[in-house]
């Protein structure tokens, strides 16, 4: 299949580790050139050398909170017109929401739901005078299936996602798409944390808790990033421009449903 993504420039936010860097890495081997974020400018500039010399693309590197004003600026100064857009940042914390005070839940909606509201404000309508534009939110299987102990994350995120159904029939016609992916559970370091400390408490390794848990999932496994990467390019690619403001799940078939 070709992607059609030679020569084209994206964003791709929260991008040194994880899912935004598999996404940064399956646009990049489709010849796409990137402006990536993240805050720990170290581990961003290893990212960047990493994807230039796998791939030969040009990839700056911003370091910035994509949360703050002055990081989405920065990110839009390396990059004022790109043709791609990938929004993600970190997930809020869990807890119970009794312990959340306004300013949990605003640091969780402007983090996950205004952050990219504001960064496809900025770059949508050179999308649509351009006439090319895909724009893909990194969100989470909770949108669809609600974890309860991540209400911050099912809330905020659920805000952007029906926020975003709306504004992407209105940009459609103009070969601008937008629409979600939806993570299950993929092997990022973030996972592989979260594991290792459950795993800790059983007194089990962390293979040992990570096959425990993902035995019962019809894949019977934890997502590979690279998986999840290549679903972003291919959403992005310049054949996928019928596919409008939907949000793909991405977990190994563990949200039970006959219609997605
Ligand atoms: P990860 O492995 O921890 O990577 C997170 C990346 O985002 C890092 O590069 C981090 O770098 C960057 N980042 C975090 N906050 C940022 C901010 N405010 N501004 C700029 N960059 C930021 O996490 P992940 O597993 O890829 O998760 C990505 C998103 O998917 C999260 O929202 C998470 O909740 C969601 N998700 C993940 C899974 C999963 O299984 N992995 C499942 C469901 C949902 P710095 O720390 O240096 O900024």
């Amino acid at each position: 299949m070709d992607t059609g993504l030679k020569g084209k420039k994206a964003i791709v936010c929260a991008a040194s580790k994880g899912l935004g860097r598999a996404c940064a890495i399956s646009l990049a081997r489709e010849g796409v050139d990137l402006v990536i974020t993240a805050r720990t400018a170290e581990t961003l500039e290893a990212t960047a050398a990493e994807i230039r010399a796998m791939t030969g693309v040009n990839v700056i590197a911003v370091a910035g909170d994509i949360t703050t004003e002055a990081g989405r600026a920065a990110a839009l100064a390396a990059c004022p017109e790109p043709d791609i857009l990938v929004n993600n940042a970190g997930g809020p914390p869990p807890g119970d929401f009794r312990d959340w005070d306004r300013d949990a839940w605003i640091k969780a909606v402007d983090a996950n739901m205004l952050t990219p509201i504001f960064l496809i404000k900025s770059v949508v309508d050179g999308m649509i005078a351009r006439k090319f534009g895909r724009i893909v939110n990194i969100t989470s299987a909770s949108v669809k299936s609600p974890i309860p102990h991540l209400g911050l994350s099912n809330g905020a995120r659920a805000g952007l996602t029906g926020f975003v159904a709306g504004l992407a029939r209105q940009v459609a016609r103009h070969n601008v798409t937008i629409n979600g992916l939806l993570p299950g559970p993929f092997l990022t370091d973030r996972l592989k944390g979260t594991m290792a400390g459950m795993a800790a408490k059983a007194g089990r390794t962390l293979e040992d808790e990570l096959a425990a848990r993902m035995k019962d999932t019809p894949a019977g496994r934890a997502g590979d990033p690279s998986e999840f990467g290549d679903a972003c390019a291919f959403l992005c690619s310049v054949t996928s421009s019928f596919i409008v403001g939907q949000n793909l799940v991405l977990d190994g078939g563990a949200f039970n449903s006959s219609m997605g």
